[in-house]
């Protein structure tokens, strides 16, 4: 199996860089990621002031250059594996997060992440592995790994864990995909604006999709689809996600929009993915079952 090694990483989505790997369609890869802080926060006693060099933060192991794929195209990601480290990490810092501005001091917290459970504040935490950062190069120019949008980045979604498929557009030839930033657990909205960071091996298989062609990143898992919208508010990551799921509502049901839009009141869930980030990303569940396939 091919494999991209923690060190050959990027801070930014886009063509800039060479490819570090060249696949095919439907070739199953396994990548070693670098966590959100690139390792400089491994002890308890590592304060983040000192340690923490920002122009280091945010790494995406890649890019992997797609054979055959073409600005139009959609990426098919089935996410096979994540294997976590055996500690990750967790900060409070001064404007970082939705209470940002109530941190007087900033706090590290290294955390054990034990096989089945995650302790933390005598709390027995549910392990959750997901990828933070998973996208592909944009249209033009480069999107820093910070900042989510159309071309995935830094969603922070729960979803995108083992398992589960994430459609991603295609805006250039090759995708110039890339993925970093692996949580070991998280909640919904990532308040403080970290999850359990970890270092991580992935294995994913990558495809080109023939059924659909999204606009937006979509996450497909047993039971449901999950529209992920990013956007400079949260009402406008809400409007962008449902926008897309409402129009494909109407084309898989073959139902008038305003039916369609009914529907997805009656039916579908709209969760805050993460409100720390750049941009804001929201995403929108349609359940399998109101779905004619
Ligand atoms: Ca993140
Ligand atoms: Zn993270």
């Amino acid at each position: 199996m091919k494999r991209i090694l923690r060190r050959q990483i990027i801070y930014a989505m886009g063509t800039s860089s060479k490819p570090v790997i060249y696949v095919n369609p439907g070739e199953t890869l396994r990548i070693e990621t670098e966590d959100c802080f690139s390792h400089q926060l491994i002890k308890a006693t590592d304060s983040f002031d000192e340690c923490v060099d920002f122009s280091k933060v945010n790494p995406a192991s890649g890019p992997v250059f797609i054979n055959g794929t073409s600005p139009g195209d959609t990426l098919k990601v089935f996410i096979k594996k994540i294997e976590l480290d055996k500690q990750g990490v967790t900060v409070a810092i001064k404007d970082l997060g939705v209470l940002g501005h109530k941190v007087k001091n900033s706090q590290v917290e290294i955390i054990p992440i034990e096989s089945d459970a995650i302790m933390f504040a005598g709390q027995k935490l549910p392990r959750r592995p997901m990828i933070g950062v998973i996208g592909v190069a944009p249209a033009e120019g480069e999107v820093p790994n910070s900042t989510p949008g159309d071309h995935g980045g830094n969603m922070d979604t729960l979803d995108v864990s083992p398992g589960n498929y994430i459609y991603l557009p295609v805006f250039v030839n090759g995708a110039y995909f890339a993925i970093g930033d692996i949580h070991a657990t998280m909640g919904n909205g990532e308040v403080c604006g970290t999850g359990v960071e970890c270092r991580a091996e992935v294995e994913l298989t990558i495809d080109i999709c023939t059924e659909y062609d999204w606009k937006i990143p979509v996450i497909e898992t047993g039971d449901s689809f999950y529209f992920v919208g990013s956007a400079d508010t949260m009402d406008h990551a809400v409007e962008k996600a449902t926008n897309e799921a409402v129009m494909f509502l109407e084309r898989t049901n073959r139902i008038p929009w305003n039916t369609a839009y009914m529907l997805a009141s009656l039916s579908a869930d709209v969760i805050v993915s993460q409100a720390v980030n750049p941009l804001k990303t929201a995403r929108i569940r349609i359940p399998k079952s109101c779905l004619n396939i």
